[in-house]
């Protein structure tokens, strides 16, 4: 086996996209079919926190394609791997840990504080 080689951005941007599609769309039809059964829930509590939990899930997954989308746009761009608040290339060990990320560590620190 060769080495292994860091992947190119934009295939790992890609799966994780089509990763993500496939999570989003498997959501989509489980909360369909829970709702197919729902005419009997109103008080149940358990169901309504899965519910809940699903939605977290659910708008995390949407949240995350959105920067994965948008780590594909810089890439066409040409301005993958730049923060977008100071400019500043971004670690490449955090590139490579989180490839959609769009700030470096120093401005997602200031900003989390
Ligand atoms: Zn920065």
């Amino acid at each position: 086996m060769p080495v292994k080689k860091a992947s190119a951005p934009r295939s790992v941007l890609e799966a994780e996209q089509a990763r993500l599609l496939a999570m989003i769309a498997q959501m989509e039809i489980e909360s369909d079919d829970s709702l197919g059964y729902s005419n009997h829930m109103a008080d149940d509590a358990t169901e309504a926190f899965e519910q809940a939990k699903d939605m977290a899930l659910l708008q995390n997954a949407e949240r995350l394609l959105e920067q994965v989308r948008d780590a594909l746009g810089r890439l066409d761009d040409g301005n993958y791997g730049k923060c977008e608040n100071c400019g500043q290339s971004i670690d490449p060990a955090r590139l490579e840990a989180l490839p959609y990320v769009a700030l470096c560590l120093r401005c997602q620190q200031r900003l989390e504080a």
